[in-house]
């Protein structure tokens, strides 16, 4: 993408994103490995009795009990921080780890939130089951209509729930809009940025307070581990960690090395699948088989101009429906070769999904139409295969339908 196009430039003397996922961390144990080390011990030893007091008493204390800190959570935190400009960052067991210890944290009953009508489905069920039974009133609204979170907003409004682009037709919410509507009320505003990633959207710089991750997605990169991340101010970091120990999502110093080692190449890898993402979404666009394609970056999006200006690439998910029904989608599906069948996004291998027959379990066909989901419907996540080589497996797989 060209340079018009970003929303808000990075300050010039911060180091560059590729720099920063290698080099922000340097400092943070002093103990004179290159490669991190692992720390797998659940507990600490004190001096004496006055420093083990001090560790007991300080709050996100990096050497005192795993569940309350590790120095590997340590350098994901700086890095991640670092990346999504904010003063701190926690890390969790899972992106649902992340999500649920932030939203719990800063509601209370009697509490209003405004969430969105499309989240990624554990999400939804926090808002539509979970705090309505700890007496915290939820208000869904449609992300793209910027006025219904206007609309919304109550006296005892105490938090607002974005996520863009969000699953499963990636539609993207204006989080400078939503983040200045909250602003002058006193409104936490959380956004899952799973999807973008740093890389493609820093929503900090728009005014988001919270910002939370599945880094088992791209963060890892992997497809091998599940981690979680939480990205706001001290303030509010000390906050939500105060509710992390008790809900106890903790990350292990292992899955927390995998991710380190995963943050290592995330521009390289974004950047990739980018490129990647949006060739295969023009090139999906050209085929007689296909109905629509959803991308934010295809002129065809309804708010690529919104995109355009808060994102700096338009990442690696894409959304096609297929011509013929719930069947031929499945046959479609099933004769692809390189993309498998599997749940999960973000990492190096494409992961296709036929989405109909991943929710047809749990959801009635009316329940999926609401959500948008029709029976031709099939989410994409770009890997970092080559791009002609995931072109001939589509085209291969498209002859079948
Ligand atoms: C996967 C995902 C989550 C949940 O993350 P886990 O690591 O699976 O707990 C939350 N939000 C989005 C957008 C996701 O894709």
């Amino acid at each position: 993408m060209n340079k018009q196009s970003h929303h808000q430039e990075l300050p010039p003397d911060r180091l560059k994103n590729e720099t920063l996922v290698i080099h922000a961390d340097d400092e943070v144990t002093n103990d004179g490995t290159v490669a991190p080390a692992i720390y797998y011990s659940a507990t600490f030893r004190a001096q004496d009795s006055a420093e083990f007091a001090d560790m007991a008493g300080t709050p996100r204390h990096p050497r005192y009990y795993t569940r309350y800190g590790n120095p590997v959570h340590e350098r994901v935190k700086k890095v991640m921080a670092e990346l999504e400009g904010t003063e701190t960052a926690l890390v969790t067991g899972s992106g649902m780890g992340a999500i649920a210890t932030t939203i719990l944290a800063l509601v209370s009953a009697g509490d209003h939130v405004i969430a969105q009508t499309r989240h990624y489905m554990s999400t939804a069920k926090i808002m539509d089951e979970m705090l309505p039974r700890f007496g915290v009133e939820v208000t869904l609204v449609e992300q793209a209509d910027i006025t219904a979170f206007e609309a919304a907003i109550r006296p005892n409004t105490k938090l607002i729930m974005v996520e863009s682009p969000a699953n499963p037709t990636l539609v993207v919410t204006d989080l400078a809009a939503v983040a200045e509507l909250a602003r002058s009320r006193g409104i936490i505003v959380v956004a899952d940025n799973t999807f973008a990633t740093p890389i493609n959207q820093r929503p900090h710089d728009l005014g988001i307070d919270v910002v939370v991750h599945s880094a088992t997605k791209y963060l890892g990169g992997h497809h091998d581990l599940t981690a979680g991340v939480i990205c706001t101010s001290e303030e509010l970091a000390e906050r939500i960690w105060h509710t992390h120990i008790s809900i106890g999502s903790v990350l292990s110093p292992m899955d927390a090395w995998l991710l380190l080692r995963g943050l290592r190449t995330l521009p390289m890898r974004v950047e990739r699948i980018n490129a990647n993402a949006l060739a295969l979404a023009e090139f999906l666009e050209e085929q007689p088989q296909i109905e629509r394609v959803y991308y934010p970056g295809l002129a065809s999006h309804p708010q690529h101009e919104l995109a355009k200006r808060q994102m700096r690439g338009f990442g690696g998910m894409i959304a096609f429906e297929i011509k013929g029904g719930y069947d031929a989608t499945e046959r479609f599906v099933s004769a692809l070769k390189l993309s498998l069948n599997a749940v999960s996004l973000g990492g190096v291998d494409s992961l296709v999904v036929h989405t109909a027959a991943m929710w047809g379990g749990v959801m009635t066909e009316e329940q999926m139409r609401t959500a948008g989901i029709q029976p031709n419907f099939v989410r994409y996540s770009v890997g970092l295969e080559h791009i002609d080589d995931l072109k001939a497996d589509l085209l291969q797989a498209l002859q079948v339908v």
